[in-house]
């Protein structure tokens, strides 16, 4: 049987990994459209604070979380080192102690069945702030040992490189689908037509635009999102956890001090790659409020995104219901790069075949089909 993966942001990525992995015949095809969300992405694995109750999103989010160490594991065994990943850790601030408690409770009862979030304590503004020295000294915080931050670009690229190293092809292209009636035969890339028996589309934001000219109808927006770097002169600790602001704001810090901040949520701005004003303002005041130590960083360049949502703010996954032959991914918003290569793993299981571990109905196609 032959494959093809149209979309190789995390996604699409993991999903080819995994499929040349199991020893199919896998060929990706990618655009990198400016805007890709995996290469604007900031790069926080820790979704066990979140608050969002939806029960179906927290276990993709949780598994997901879970299985980034056996995928660096096997990364590295391809030879693929350089992902970014690293278990900093992360500390959720606050001020107000009532506050605190609900978060240190909410993460020590989600441990019980999330071993994986490590360690779980309180720390007072001193021991907050040593942790990481540009933020006020005014908050203290909740630490969690297991949360990581991973650089989106560079373990989708590790992702590609592992599945050419699996025999998977890999061609820079646009790609339209090719259908005989509710068949997939395939794709059209320029002139050149490809066939195969499965095609799976991981094309985030732009996945409607793909799938209108076969008459389905999907529901996948681009969030545009903006986010800043700067540069941290002189940081003595590589190895700086994610910090988690009371906002919905984050910052995190790479081994060479360079620090992402972000990020703007922004509807209805589909396609829209400027970097504004206002959405710089947003970030840098934002971050510059919890963390004035950040005043003296340099600012190295803003990036822009677009996160793909379903009108539920769902995940979907599964095969497109009356095609035979197409499968689809989306809707991974703003937890992709967490659940990303755990839902590849399982879209690669689901069009060869087999046993997948999560309950389909909670992600059904149809949910975002009109
Ligand atoms: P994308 O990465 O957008 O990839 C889609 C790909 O499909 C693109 O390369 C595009 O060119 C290609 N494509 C589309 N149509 C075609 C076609 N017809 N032919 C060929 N190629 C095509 N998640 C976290 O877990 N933690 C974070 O800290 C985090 N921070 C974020 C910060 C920002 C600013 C943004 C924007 C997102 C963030 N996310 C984060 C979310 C995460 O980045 C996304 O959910 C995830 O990257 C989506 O991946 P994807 O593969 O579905 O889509």
């Amino acid at each position: 049987n032959k494959f093809i993966v149209i979309g190789a942001g995390i996604l699409g990525a993991s999903t080819a990994y995994h499929l040349a992995k199991l020893g199919a015949s896998v060929t990706v095809i990618d655009r990198k459209d400016q805007g890709q969300a995996t290469d604007a992405a900031a790069g926080i694995i820790c979704p066990w604070l979140s608050q969002r109750r939806n029960k179906a999103w927290y276990t993709l989010a949780k598994n997901g979380a879970a299985y980034y160490e056996s995928l660096i594991e096997a990364l590295e065994a391809d030879g693929e080192k350089d992902t970014g990943y690293r278990k900093v850790g992360a500390i959720s601030l606050h001020t107000e102690t009532a506050k605190l408690e609900a978060m240190e409770e909410r993460a020590t009862n989600r441990r019980m069945d999330a071993p994986e979030i490590g360690e779980v304590y309180r720390l007072n503004e001193d021991d907050t702030n040593q942790l990481f020295p540009p933020l006020d000294e005014a908050y203290a915080s909740v630490y969690v040992s297991g949360a990581a931050r991973v650089n989106g670009r560079a373990v989708r690229d590790a992702l590609i490189n592992g599945a050419k190293k699996h025999g998977a092809t890999f061609i820079e292209d646009s790609a339209s689908l090719l259908n005989q009636g509710t068949n997939i035969e395939g794709v059209k890339v320029g002139e050149q037509v490809i066939h195969a028996d499965r095609v799976i589309v991981t094309a985030g934001a732009w996945a409607s635009d793909l799938l209108s000219p076969i008459g389905i109808d999907l529901q996948v927006k681009g969030q545009k999102a903006q986010i800043a770097h700067l540069q941290l002169e002189g940081v003595e600790r590589a190895h700086m956890p994610v910090v988690m602001p009371p906002t919905n704001q984050y910052i995190l810090t790479f081994d060479d001090g360079e620090v992402v901040v972000g990020a703007t949520y922004e509807d209805g701005k589909e396609g829209d790659l400027n970097v504004t004003a206002g959405g710089l303002h947003e970030i840098l005041h934002k971050a510059l409020q919890v963390a004035p130590g950040l005043k003296s960083a340099t600012y190295k360049e803003a990036r822009v995104g677009f996160r793909p949502v379903t009108p539920n703010f769902m995940p979907i996954i599964g095969e497109v219901p009356n095609m035979t032959g197409l499968f689809l991914a989306n809707g991974l918003g703003s937890s992709g790069l967490t659940v990303g290569p755990y839902l590849g793993g399982q879209l690669a299981k689901l069009a060869l075949g087999q046993q997948v571990e999560i309950d389909l109905d909670l992600y059904r196609v149809d949910l975002a089909l009109t």
